[in-house]
């Protein structure tokens, strides 16, 4: 309970933007967002995952989030994650690696992660590869020019997916992307849409796609996003470290 005010109530409403019952209207919003435009394109709200992509916050946040119903967390920074998991151990979270990964790290990030979004090339495959036990993976596709932004070029998806098929533990779920600056993220998205369609005759069970932020996450789940990567929108602003 909230103790009472004998002088009559504060005139200023709470002025914490990271108090909880803030975090719960954000994340009510995009609910509803993402309800609608599932809606809009005919789509069932319960087929798409919202991931709450949590890097820079502190591990208060993500139980206040959990306490909020959040099962999905999505961190960017191998350290970090790593560090985050291993506090947060005893509770039932699915973690979403969504960060570039340096090859020597990729033993240590599957140990943590559930699910790695940012598979782009061919050594990153056999890193992760192995006989014991299976990893969930979306391959990353970069749709800008710029080659360290991450992701494999289309152009070489076709033989990224193969080595992905092939290697021991590698469960290929589908693809990932992040849209370009300065581009309709609609236009975007359509096209990773399309190569999920061209890759489906090699890997047909590798159906998910993963795209769509804080900004652009209804156009997303217009073209067919099954896992929604959403930060901001959700966290409020990330703290500067
Ligand atoms: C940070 C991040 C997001 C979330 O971004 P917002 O704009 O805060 O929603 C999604 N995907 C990746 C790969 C990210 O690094």
């Amino acid at each position: 309970m909230s103790p009472a005010f004998p002088n009559g109530a504060p005139s200023e409403p709470a002025s914490n933007t990271s108090a909880p019952s803030d975090l719960a209207t954000r994340l009510e919003t995009v609910r509803v967002g993402v309800a609608d435009a599932a809606r809009t394109a005919g789509r069932e709200p319960a087929d798409i995952t919202t991931i709450v992509v949590t890097k820079f916050h502190p591990v208060s946040l993500l139980e206040e989030l959990y306490a909020l119903g959040v099962r999905n967390m999505g961190e960017n920074r191998h350290q970090e994650a790593q560090s985050k998991a291993a506090s947060l151990a005893d509770l039932d979270l699915v973690w979403h690696f969504v960060g570039q990964i340096q090859g020597k790290k990729a033993r240590q990030v599957r140990a943590y992660a559930n699910v790695i979004h940012s598979v782009d090339r061919e050594s990153l495959v056999t890193a992760l590869a192995s006989e014991e036990s299976t990893i969930d993976c979306f391959i990353q596709v970069n749709l800008t020019d710029d080659a360290a932004r991450g992701g494999v070029h289309p152009a070489n998806l076709s033989a990224l997916v193969d080595s992905a098929l092939i290697a021991p533990g590698v469960r290929l779920l589908g693809l990932m992307a992040v849209a370009p600056l300065g581009e309709e993220p609609r236009r975007a998205f359509a096209h990773v849409r399309e190569l999920s369609e061209q890759i489906r005759q090699q890997a047909p069970a590798a159906t998910a796609l993963s795209m769509g932020m804080s900004q652009d996450y209804a156009a997303a789940v217009l073209e067919g996003a099954t896992h929604l990567r959403i930060g901001t929108a959700i966290t409020g602003n990330r703290p500067v470290l």
